[in-house]
């Protein structure tokens, strides 16, 4: 049989390329195209946030400035032809030829209303998103599939060793979503860990940096005092 190849495919809800002088002031991580924002207001990005499974900071109710949504999904590259029916005594049963196994992510950067200025802070919130676009596309194409190679359940006996399943299991696993069910958990606990590591103080304090420095900047020349509040930028 051929060997099962699990594909990692990122795609965008945001579809708009980034102006050119909002991408000058970007730094992008290997591989990672930025696109616009789609920019929603206060009570949309906390439904956003409420919404998000993944979310592991638990301050629904606080300022977001940005977020980053994925959308997990699994499918074959051509189903019918990746399965075969064999005739066995005991019933019916379905042997997997291999070929490629597409991990999907659609990935939604939103961005809060009116913080796409000034320019370099909002660069620095775009930037930011984008190293959680970077981290998710790592996830499908690397980790993901490492960790899936590990499993006993189904990956490895079905999907590798070409182990013949039988029809009710086939139905409900690989044809049904009892698989994807399955890796699901999987991609959002690693997910979960790499998200932990992006919000931390640690990672936000030099993003924060950069946009309150962009804040005074803006307000310096006429010693007015500044149009936000002076606080802790969180940025998600
Ligand atoms: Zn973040």
């Amino acid at each position: 049989m051929a060997k099962l190849e699990f594909k990692g495919r990122i795609t965008y809800k945001n579809q708009k390329k980034l102006p050119a002088s909002i991408l000058k002031l970007i730094k992008l991580s290997p591989g990672v195209t930025a696109y616009e924002p789609i920019f929603v207001d206060s009570s949309g990005m906390q439904a956003l946030r409420k919404n998000k499974s993944s979310d592991s900071q638990g301050q629904g109710l606080s300022t977001t400035a940005g977020l980053t949504v994925p959308a997990f999904s699994l499918s074959f590259e051509n189903f019918d032809k990746q399965w075969t029916k064999k005739d066995a005594s005991g019933g019916a049963q379905w042997v997997f030829n291999g070929g490629a196994v597409y991990l999907n992510v659609e990935l939604a950067v939103y961005i809060l209303q009116g913080y796409d200025d000034p320019p370099k802070a909002y660069a620095a919130i775009v930037e930011h998103e984008y190293l959680h676009v970077y981290d998710d596309s790592v996830l499908v194409k690397k980790t993901l599939p490492e960790e899936l190679l590990k499993d006993d359940t189904y990956t490895k006996p079905y999907l590798v060793e070409g182990k013949a399943v039988s029809d009710s299991t086939f139905q409900s696993v690989f044809k049904g979503d009892r698989y994807l069910k399955w890796v699901e958990p999987i991609w959002a606990e690693k997910r979960n860990e790499r998200e932990r590591f992006r919000d931390s103080e640690q990672e936000y304090k030099r993003f924060r940096e950069r946009i309150d420095d962009a804040r005074s900047e803006l307000v310096r020349p006429h010693g007015r005092p500044e149009l936000k509040p002076r606080q802790k930028t969180p940025i998600h």
